[in-house]
């Protein structure tokens, strides 16, 4: 497959939620899946389970030659590998150590049973669209057609703060 331009939303709420970020985006890199740009990391207030830890979240633009289900493959392994639980005993958009979201793959538009892309929840909220419109802020969705940066501004009312570099 020719090299494809991909969105990667990072997030994490459990034990180093930095070390988790950073060991990720090291396992991609790690695995020709170049990172091109990263946004700022982002602290970010829970939604729909809200007794948990708040969320840090970025977003990275990546280059690939994985197809879209090899690389979802790679994306769950890496978070297998880095710990996250996916037992009976985890909750459902509870607390995970990484989770590692496709959010568009090109102009892709995949509709399958295991991965939807562009991810169905992304202009719904602001820890993807704040940090995606901060690395790139002529997209646009590939469906809608909405530029991301006015998607943003109809979710500006979550709680977000972006993280001093340091
Ligand atoms: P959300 O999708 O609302 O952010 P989540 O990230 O907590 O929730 P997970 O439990 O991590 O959900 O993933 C459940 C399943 O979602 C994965 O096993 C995967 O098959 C599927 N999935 C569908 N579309 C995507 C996508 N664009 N990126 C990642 N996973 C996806
Ligand atoms: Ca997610
Ligand atoms: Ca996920």
């Amino acid at each position: 497959m020719s090299e494809r331009t991909v969105y990667i939303a990072l997030g994490s709420n459990l034990g180093d939620r930095r070390g988790n970020i950073e060991n990720a985006l090291a396992a991609l890199a790690a695995e020709q899946v170049e990172i091109v740009q990263r946004s700022s990391l982002y602290e970010t207030a829970p939604r729909d389970v809200l007794d948990q830890p708040w969320f840090l979240n970025m977003v990275a633009e990546c280059r690939t030659r994985d197809f879209p289900l090899q690389l979802l493959a790679r994306l769950l392994r890496i978070e297998r590998e880095l710990g996250r639980d996916r037992s009976g005993a985890s909750i459902p958009r509870g607390p995970r150590k990484i989770d590692l979201d496709i959010l568009l793959f090109g102009d892709a538009v995949i509709a399958m049973p295991r991965l939807i892309v562009p991810h169905p929840r992304m202009l719904e909220r602001r820890f993807v669209l704040e940090p995606l419109a901060e690395i790139a802020p002529d997209l646009r969705h590939p469906v809608s057609r909405e530029l991301l940066a006015s998607a943003l501004d109809k979710v500006r009312d979550q709680k977000i703060e972006k993280l001093a570099e340091d």
